[in-house]
């Protein structure tokens, strides 16, 4: 078997020397500065953000770089190494929402380019082009937000070549203000790019702190702070990028909001949320599939309000430890069997992870592929990283993608 891949995260002075770089090439002058943002992990409260529930994000190491300028006119122009060789022009007049004349075509350019168009339409406008040199190493498309990593390192950036006063630093976050650049960032996500998300991963990029997890409400999008200092207790999270991609995700991710959506009305509540009593409402939808799919939201709200409870009372070691684990294991259990959204690559994974000594492990993100993650002793790491990569070597599956999850800084300015 080849040796393990590492997707190792560049440091803050490799990323943003690689960004002002390409910048410099490309345009020939000097880039204002370089802004960044993470990509983030879920470790448990999946597929509850729709009705209403919490989640526990981290930010990843892994962040993109964004070097950027501001111009005199109108003009936005970018340029990314991982896509293509020719810089994009674009028209801040011009560009609109997808399926209509202002629609972005190249997709990867809508996701910066749609940020000051979501900015001016919330009010903090007119706003100035702009050229821009993107270099990212978030793993692309494997669940692990490398979409909401451009979107908030471009409005970190123009917050502050345009003094809007809404991001504050990395160290001294103004959340209020980071709450207008999360929405910014949706909305560019969701009219230009055109993909259905809701803001989760905004919001963890803008909004977690190093050395945290973020527990996130979804219901009003507030959050708390809780200690996720798993290096203090000789933990690591190992997150495995499984490469694999169904392509029923995002039909079956419609299917399940509409699942759920169905359970709430024929419940009488506005989300799922609401429902206090899972015997009851089982029993009141009278439906097999969505009585598991609610049994899946239900419960998994109630693990992750446990886990929360957990790291808020200490350091995950002894009893906490164990619990901690089995709410990440059985989270994967109703996932796989109760909502469905698993696939192969994910169940091996998470199998593999445990058999191999991992406290707990579970599927993250949306399923049908994306990444897997596993709460392990840091000398065990590459034990467990080696148990899944055999087991994916076995079945002749592509070799997955390994990384060490550390709960890191939020978007803003590294220098
Ligand atoms: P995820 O956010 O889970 O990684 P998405 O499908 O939401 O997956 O976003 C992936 C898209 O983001 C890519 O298809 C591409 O358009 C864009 N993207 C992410 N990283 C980069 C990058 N480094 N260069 C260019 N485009 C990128
Ligand atoms: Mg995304």
């Amino acid at each position: 078997m080849n040796a393990l891949v590492w997707a190792d995260a560049a440091t803050p002075e490799e990323g943003g020397a690689q960004a002002t770089n390409l910048f410099r090439e490309t345009f020939n002058y000097e880039p204002r500065g370089v802004w960044s943002a993470p990509g983030r992990v879920n470790i448990i409260g999946e597929h509850v953000d729709y009705n209403g529930g919490p989640c526990v994000p981290i930010a990843l190491p892994h962040r993109a770089y964004v070097a950027l300028s501001p111009r005199q006119d109108r003009t936005i122009r970018l340029i990314s190494p991982q896509t293509r060789e020719a810089i994009d022009v674009l028209d801040l007049d011009a560009l609109g929402p997808k399926g209509g004349p202002g629609e972005v075509a190249n997709h990867w350019t809508a996701y910066l380019a749609g940020v000051p168009w979501a900015l001016e339409r919330a009010g903090y406008g007119p706003l100035p082009g702009f050229d821009a040199a993107l270099w990212s190493c978030v793993p692309l498309g494997g669940g692990l937000s490398s979409s909401a990593a451009l979107e908030c390192a471009t409005a970190v950036a123009l917050d502050e070549v345009c003094s809007l006063g809404l991001a504050g630093s990395i160290e001294a976050p103004n959340d209020e203000g980071r709450r207008v650049l999360v929405d910014a960032a949706r909305v560019a996500e969701n009219q230009i790019a055109g993909a259905n998300t809701g803001g989760l991963d905004q919001t963890a990029s803008m909004r977690c702190r190093e050395g945290h997890a973020l527990a996130l409400d979804c219901s009003d999008m507030s959050t708390r702070q809780v200690p996720f200092d798993l290096g203090a207790v000789g933990l690591e999270l190992l997150v495995i990028d499984t490469r694999a991609k169904h392509s029923l995700a995002d039909g079956q991710y419609g299917a399940r909001r509409a699942d759920c959506e169905e359970s709430a009305r024929i419940l009488g509540v506005d989300q799922l949320v609401e429902v206090a009593d899972l015997a009851q409402a089982v029993a009141a939808l009278n439906d097999e599939r969505l009585a598991a799919r609610t049994r899946h939201v239900v419960s998994e709200i109630a693990r992750t309000r446990a886990f929360i409870d957990l790291l808020v009372e200490g350091p995950l070691e002894g009893t906490r430890l164990k619990v901690a684990g089995a709410l990440m294991d059985d989270s994967h259990e109703s996932l796989r069997d109760d909502y469905e959204v698993s696939c192969p690559e994910l169940d091996v994974a998470v199998a593999a992870a445990r058999s191999a000594g991992a406290h707990g492990a579970r599927m993250t993100g949306g399923g049908f592929g994306g990444s897997a993650i596993a709460l392990v002793d840091a000398d065990a790491t590459p034990d467990v990283a080696l148990a899944v990569a055999r087991a994916y070597a076995e079945r002749g599956w592509e070799t997955p993608h390994f990384i060490r999850a550390l709960p890191s800084a939020p978007a803003g300015y590294l220098g």
